[in-house]
């Protein structure tokens, strides 16, 4: 039976991506079976009953399942951030990157509004503290359309989402990349004569330069919820670089001696402002676990 990856989901129905179009699908039965609810993202095993119509029978396993915007198999988070209105907050970006790393995304930081920023130097010293981190960088603007292709370069081959804090700019990037792109799922949609804004649901979007993308950004969470103190470190690839090198299996890297990441973090290795970011972040966990 052909395979395929839901693109869309509206009041039960699932979208079923072919190279003829969509295929409008049920799923009902499948819920029951496997106690799970197909998600946008999600690969499945489908079958045709009509031209266009099918049933979806198969789930097939997950990478990641995200709550908002709800998707599964999420390759990468752009989380953006704007360097004026509203100025950025490095510990609101390091927030969100944590929440990137939970999910197993991959991670490419878009510092956008560049047209707003008068000294450059502000960037370099964003760009440093990120330097342990192998994270890629852009800066970019919508009006100006500064780092829009290179944007559009990280998007390709993989599932993106869009996050970041309110009126940092992420729908006027999304608008950047999507002109071209409004009209590629025009064409799908006629086939099956249905209009694209019908709905306010999340759907997946082919780029024309290749890559897919959600359509509305999302997990703006950001309260870390039930995580355990040592599951942190993870999140902050410098300190789980080094780790292992810590004298204590589960060192949280506070005052616990032979600390490899303190020894880091005084050698300059590790930012100060993301090990900042890291002591505060396990405060709140710990707080957390207190309840
Ligand atoms: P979102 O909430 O993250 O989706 O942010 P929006 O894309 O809606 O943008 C919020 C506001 O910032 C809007 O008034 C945009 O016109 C403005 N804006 C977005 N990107 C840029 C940019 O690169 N430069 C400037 N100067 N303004 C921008
Ligand atoms: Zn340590």
């Amino acid at each position: 039976m052909p395979e395929g990856q839901i693109v869309r989901a509206v009041s039960g129905f699932y979208y079923v991506r072919t190279p003829q179009g969509d295929v409008q699908c049920r799923a009902r039965g499948l819920f029951k079976k496997k106690k799970w609810s197909p998600l946008v993202g999600d690969w499945v095993t489908y079958e045709e009953t009509e031209p266009g119509e099918g049933w979806v029978t198969d789930l097939h396993p997950r990478k990641n399942a995200l709550i908002r915007p709800p998707m599964a198999n999420v390759d990468q988070a752009v989380v953006v951030a704007s360097f004026r209105e509203p100025r950025i907050q490095l510990e609101l970006l390091d927030r969100f990157l944590v929440h990137a790393e939970r999910e197993g995304m991959e991670i490419l930081i878009c510092l956008t509004k560049q047209d707003l920023l008068e000294d450059p130097a502000e960037a370099d010293a964003i760009y440093q503290v990120y330097s342990g981190t192998d994270y890629p960088i852009l800066t970019t603007s919508a009006p100006t359309g500064e780092g829009i292709k290179a944007l559009k370069e990280a998007l390709k081959d993989r599932l993106s989402v869009f996050a970041g804090p309110s009126g940092v700019g992420k729908s006027s990037l999304l608008n950047g990349i999507l002109p071209t792109l409004e009209l590629k799922t025009g064409e799908v949609s006629r086939k099956l004569g249905r209009g694209r804004h019908t709905t306010r649901h999340v759907e997946i979007l082919d780029l024309p330069e290749g890559g897919q993308v959600a359509d509305t950004p999302g997990f703006s969470q950001l309260s870390f919820g039930v995580m355990e103190e040592t599951e942190l470190g993870n999140c902050f690839p410098e300190i789980a670089s080094l780790a292992p090198e810590c004298k204590f299996r589960g060192c949280l890297h506070q005052r616990e001696p032979h600390c490899r990441v303190r020894t880091a973090l005084k050698q300059g290795e590790i930012h100060q402002t993301r090990y900042r970011h890291y002591l505060q972040f396990l405060e709140e966990i710990k707080e957390q676990r207190r309840y």
